[in-house]
């Protein structure tokens, strides 16, 4: 079931769903149980094993069930899921480097990445890194050096939805014998399979668009197995980034529709973006899928069905104004976090120590927006109605 001969809708559906053989339920049931019963001589036990049923924070049903599923979505050969996305990029920084290594990575990227690349893996590890506008192919190529031992980008960055040329970075970072690994939580595997495009590590924030219903936190990282096996023993059974059973139970099923829901998020966006591309108070508009975004032939080249459901734009607005546009959203709600069910906006940037990374549109402050999946016509409606009242 988990291979190519079935469509992904198939594949987002079945995958790690089973029949429950003491009951005969037709959906796998949720075990909340810390530990499993030992064989009669437990004495060869490895208690760091992460196969096998022995204790949850070594893996239990639900997890390996929903490991099955998104290794199968994205297209790789093995998955770990973890308690939190950002649980997933440090167990990839934390297994892949070590002190006296190179990292290179993007400027656009979450800001726990940043975090953990520019100050606390240099601070504390002696890890050494640099931080490159990864959408300029020649920008990342001139980062690299001897010791580099990973490139991380993501693409379409969050929240400047730069984007970067994933065949392009893997090459780099092959040529100098480096893994490349892409945060590709905006997309999702519905819209880009970056291990398909040649990427060694793959990692989601199961929190967005692959649960979908904003209701559960979870992080994933997709590659080789022999990658994948190093994560789950550091990261996970001795550094202790477990998801819950119930969490992994809940993503799974929001994962089922998948399919659905980013084609809807994705054509809301693009009909979202283009109403605001009208309106005169509206700066810019920053959205892979408008024809005049920097990135737009880079994303036709490896985002399909639509380039998802996030989006940034920035007003001709002071400080209040900006705050007094939100306070007359009736439907959009005033959040953080994206790929939910619901529209979501956030007001970032005017006091961000990163502004100077971002492109000089995003100075003064910007939204991120995420459309959901309520009817394009009353998010459209509600931003218009919003715009009036605030006078914009
Ligand atoms: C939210 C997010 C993360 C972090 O995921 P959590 O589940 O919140 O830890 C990482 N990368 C991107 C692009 C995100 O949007």
């Amino acid at each position: 079931m988990g291979g190519k001969k079935y469509g992904f809708a198939t594949r987002s559906v079945h995958v790690g769903n089973e029949i429950d053989k003491h009951t005969g339920a037709i959906r796998s049931p949720i075990t909340m149980a810390n530990s499993y019963v030992l064989p009669y001589d437990p004495s060869d036990m490895n208690w760091s094993a992460a196969e096998g049923n022995i204790y949850t924070r070594n893996g239990g049903a639900n997890q390996r069930q929903l490991q099955e599923k998104i290794a199968s979505l994205e297209g790789g050969e093995d998955c770990v899921v973890l308690a939190t996305g950002v649980a997933a990029l440090s167990g990839v920084f934390f297994t892949f480097l070590k002190s006296g290594d190179h990292a290179v990575f993007g400027d656009n990227t979450y800001i726990a990445a940043y975090r953990l690349l520019n100050e606390l893996l240099p601070q504390k590890y002696g890890v050494e890194t640099t931080m490159a506008d990864t959408s300029d192919i020649e920008a990342l190529k001139a980062a690299v050096r001897p010791n580099t031992k990973l490139i991380h980008i993501e693409t379409p960055g969050n929240p400047t939805l730069k984007v970067t040329d994933i065949r392009a970075a893997v090459k780099v970072a092959h040529d100098a014998g480096a893994l490349l690994s892409i945060d590709n939580t905006f997309a999702s595997p519905f819209i880009t399979r970056p291990a398909e495009l040649g990427a060694d590590l793959t990692v989601e924030s199961l929190t967005k668009y692959i649960n979908g219903h904003g209701d559960a936190m979870g992080g994933a990282v997709i590659g080789k197995k022999e990658h994948i096996d190093r994560i789950r023993a550091e990261a996970m059974v001795n550094l202790g980034g477990s998801i819950s059973p119930f969490n992994a139970w809940i993503i799974a099923r929001g994962a089922a529709t998948l399919p659905l829901r980013m084609r809807q998020h994705s054509e809301s966006a693009l009909k979202v973006a283009r109403f605001l591309k009208a309106r005169p108070s509206v700066r810019f508009v920053a959205y892979p899928g408008l024809e005049d975004h920097p990135g737009h032939s880079i994303a036709k080249g490896q985002m399909e069905n639509g380039c998802g459901g996030v989006l940034s734009f920035g007003l001709k607005a002071d400080h209040d104004t900006h705050n007094r546009f939100v306070s007359h959203l009736k439907l959009i709600i005033s959040a953080v976090s994206l790929g939910h069910d619901e529209t979501l906006i956030v007001f970032l940037g005017e006091n961000d120590e990163r502004m100077h990374l971002f492109p000089k549109d995003f100075n003064g402050g910007f939204y991120r927006l995420s459309v959901g999946l309520e009817d394009a016509e009353d998010i459209i409606d509600d931003l218009r109605q919003a715009f009036e009242l605030t006078g914009l």
